[in-house]
């Protein structure tokens, strides 16, 4: 793959900026035109960033925290982290298929980075590591469980650990540290093991796998914490709509928002798009068409009064396809209706996870059975079958939530989009007019990758060195004649 040239090697990039910033030079040429000595206001910045979403605020804080770069302005038309970012099931995890280590080392650095603000903040955000662990009732799926581990060591999760004798010696989870807890693969196909370790689990399991570096955290509480050590080095958020951005001289010059206090134009000489859903519509702003798409996707809360899912629980991810369970009657019923499509074969993967400490009884609940690409508008329109469709789904996995089958719980239903690359690989780069760069297509990823996303960005961006899985994630792979070969054999997404 061809590297691109970052966008500021060779110049003096933001560090000699700020330099010249301080010695009160004002630059021209290719440099900081709009630079105005002892006049820094909200008419001129030296990054605009557009998205307030964890891609925005965590571009800001690796911009404004780790590299010292100053005088950096947010736009956003919604309170920042409102759009797609409080919609997550808020999971991460090193657990990705190639080709290539790009996306297991992509996430191992976003997962050392996270473990890092957890460990500076006292863990505000609550990070935990108590793993995934997929199961399946199919002996046939046992060695592709196998075969994925064994693949996922190769790629940089970790070590590989079978257990298929009682006495094997798995090492279990903590449920709320991230310390001290086993990285790899633990692949269980000793029942006794199981039932002594997951006994809630359907009696049919005959595998396990638990993928260890993953786990979860509150996405808002680090959005919060990343944007408020951004704003202690002085990012600004700015209300409002970027309508428009002009260039001048083939870079960008200016960007145009309107907001509450009518329209102003911000002149820069940097601007990030970090629009989320909306990154298509931004990117024409430019003149580029940006190769996102988006799909629609919910998850559901609810209290689950029995205990069906033990509060200290991994996520947990049913492996096979699912038939949804209905009685006698029901199957009837449903066969002579419109919604006869309830008794066909649902796919593999839904999944769910204890939500909250202390007294808290909520579960939440994903299945992605729908994954049909679709214009992003809001406010977006869910199925109201889809509570009673996970519910039953999940229950194939864990037997003890059938007992809400015959009335079901109020569940709490929401989602967003997720926006994405033909490859499910995220972009973080420049993009092709000097001076723009992108954040985004972060996918169902998007909390667990903005730190790496960022760091990346923040790196073409100030023309730092660059790691070597940089190249995968930026917009210019698709020129590469090998790259658009690799793509039409391409594998796995990724996706769960
Ligand atoms: C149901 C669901 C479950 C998920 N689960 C997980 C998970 O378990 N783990 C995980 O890591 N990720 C998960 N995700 C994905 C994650 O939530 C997203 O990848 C992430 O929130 C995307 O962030 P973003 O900043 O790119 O977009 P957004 O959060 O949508 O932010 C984009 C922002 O740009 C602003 N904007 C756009 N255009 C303009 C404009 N012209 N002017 C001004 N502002 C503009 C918008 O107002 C918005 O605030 C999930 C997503 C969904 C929907």
């Amino acid at each position: 793959m061809r590297q691109r040239r970052p966008a500021l090697q060779g110049d003096r990039g933001l560090a000699g900026a700020s330099g010249a910033r301080r010695a009160g030079l004002r630059s021209g040429g290719r440099g900081w035109p709009y630079y105005n000595p002892g006049a820094v206001s909200e008419q001129t910045a030296e990054i605009v960033i557009c998205g307030a979403g964890i891609a925005g605020v965590a571009a800001a804080y690796h911009l404004a925290v780790r590299h010292g770069v100053t005088d950096i302005v947010i736009v956003d038309e919604r309170p920042p982290l409102t759009l797609t970012s409080d919609k997550s099931a808020e999971c991460y995890r090193n657990w990705w298929p190639g080709p290539g280590d790009a996306m297991v080392a992509a996430m191992n650095r976003s997962i050392d980075l996270l473990e890092e603000e957890a460990r500076e903040s006292g863990n505000v955000f609550r990070m935990n590591r108590r793993g995934y662990l997929f199961a399946t009732g199919d002996p046939e799926r046992v060695p592709e469980f196998v075969r994925a581990a064994t693949e996922a060591a190769a790629l940089g999760a970790g070590p590989v650990r079978m257990h298929d004798r009682p006495g094997s010696e798995y090492q279990p989870h903590h449920a709320e540290s991230f310390e001290a807890q086993p990285i790899g693969i633990d692949v269980i196909t000793d029942r006794s093991l199981m039932r002594r370790h997951f006994g809630w689990l359907t009696d049919d399991t005959v595998a396990l796998l638990h993928a260890r570096r993953c786990g979860w955290f509150s996405g808002q509480q680090l959005g919060m914490y990343l944007l408020e050590r951004a704003r202690d080095k002085g990012v600004r958020l700015v209300a409002g709509r970027v309508e428009r951005v002009t260039t001048a001289g083939g870079r960008v010059a200016s960007v145009q928002v309107s907001g509450p206090g009518g329209t102003r134009s911000i002149a820069t000489p940097r601007f990030v798009a970090a629009a989320g859903p909306l990154m298509r519509s931004l990117g024409r702003l430019l003149g580029v068409d940006i190769p996102v798409f988006c799909e629609r996707h919910a998850k559901i809360a609810f209290n689950d009064v029995l205990g069906a899912v033990p509060r200290d629980a991994p996520l947990t991810l049913w492996a096979d396809p699912v038939r949804l369970p209905w009685s006698d009657e029901e199957r009837a019923e449903l066969a002579g209706s419109e919604h006869r499509r309830l008794l066909e074969e649902f796919p593999a993967g839904v999944h769910g996870r204890p939500e909250g400490a202390g007294e808290s009884q909520s579960v939440l609940l994903i299945w992605t059975y729908d994954v049909e690409p679709t214009e992003p508008t809001f406010p977006i329109v869910m199925d109201p079958a889809y509570p009673e469709i996970v519910i039953r789904g999940m229950s194939r996995m864990i037997p003890g939530l059938r007992a809400y089958l015959s009335r079901l719980p109020r569940a709490f239903v929401d989602g967003g989009y997720y926006t994405k690359t033909r490859e499910n690989r995220f972009l973080a780069g420049p993009l092709p007019v000097e001076g723009a760069y992108i954040i985004g297509a972060l996918s169902g990823y998007g909390m667990m990758s903005s730190n790496v996303a960022a760091d990346l960005l923040a790196a073409h961006v100030t023309g730092s060195r660059l790691p070597h899985y940089a190249s995968a994630f930026q917009l210019d792979r698709y020129d590469d004649p090998a790259y658009r070969t690799l793509l039409e054999s391409w594998g796995e997404s990724g996706q769960l």
